[in-house]
């Protein structure tokens, strides 16, 4: 068993959207979403910091946060969303009424709907492999079936900023808990209660 987080180093982050690529080719998710508020598993939003003249660009990557206390598991009204073993917020497609409760649950906007046209287009672009075949919600799995194999997240995986830093929480030799545990990385929306597993470094 583990706990698996995410740490996010937002300075190392170079906005050049690897990990969208990579995630959307992995999981075979809606890469022709028209915008990068679409429908994406996970995002790199560009974002200004600081008042004129002393701006700059940042670029915020974020993900399903895996929280620990996570509404939108609460409200999923036939227990499609589930926890697995090591922490991680999965949904069972085949339980998945597309009721949308969860996507206006979610506090961190990290979920979306996959349609009939996204199945369609998933198909054209996968042909026989496509991995969906059902209109269901959708979201980051943190690439669960790579971790299976011994692989990272893909967008971790990718990340040529190592922006993107995976690893289980409870292993204190981790890179990640070390950062969480030293206090250097912090959740998003604390007081929101949903116990985040994915934390930040400004
Ligand atoms: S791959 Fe890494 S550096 Fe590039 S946009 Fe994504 S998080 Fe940022
Ligand atoms: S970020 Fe949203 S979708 Fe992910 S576990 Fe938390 S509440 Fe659920």
């Amino acid at each position: 068993m583990a706990r698996y987080g995410m740490v996010m180093d937002v300075s190392s982050c170079l906005g050049c959207r690897a990990c969208m690529a990579a995630c959307s080719q992995w999981n075979q998710t809606p890469f022709w979403a028209e915008d990068f508020e679409g429908k994406w598993r996970t995002r790199v939003t560009p974002l200004e910091e600081g008042k004129f003249p002393e701006v700059r660009k940042v670029f915020f990557p974020t993900i399903c946060m895996h929280c620990e206390n996570p509404p939108c598991h609460s409200v999923c009204p036939t227990g499609a969303t589930y926890i697995n073993k090591d922490g991680i917020v999965l949904i069972d497609y085949d339980l998945c009424l597309g009721c949308g409760y969860c996507i206006e649950a979610c506090p961190y906007d990290a979920r979306y709907e996959y349609e009939k046209e996204d199945l369609e287009k998933d198909e054209f672009y996968f042909g026989e492999d496509a991995r969906h075949h059902q209109v269901h919600i959708d979201k980051c799995t943190f690439c669960v079936d790579r971790l299976e194999e011994g692989l990272e997240p893909s967008c971790a995986a990718t990340c040529v900023g190592h922006a993107r830093i995976f690893g289980d929480l409870d292993d204190p030799n981790s890179e990640a808990a070390k950062l969480v545990n030293s206090g250097k990385a912090k959740p998003l929306g604390e007081y929101m209660g949903a116990k985040p597993k994915v934390y930040y470094i400004k």
